[in-house]
């Protein structure tokens, strides 16, 4: 799995990936967000951990620069 950026919100790196409430049909489950345990910030939800980490560290980046 790809490593968590430290959040985009609070520049925490208490970040970790759960189900989101959106349905994910095509994968019979839900689709995967990064959260923040910090503040609770939440990243997009994606179909899999790994896109979810890529869209949450590439938040991260923008956030940065
Ligand atoms: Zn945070």
């Amino acid at each position: 799995m790809s490593e968590i950026a430290a959040c985009p919100f609070c520049g925490d790196f208490d970040g970790e990936v759960g189900s989101t409430a959106c349905p994910n049909i095509a994968k019979g489950g839900f689709k995967k967000a990064v959260y923040c345990n910090a503040c609770f910030g939440e990243g997009p939800p994606c179909d899999t951990e790994d896109e979810a980490i890529a869209a949450w560290n590439q938040r991260a980046k923008a956030e940065a620069a």
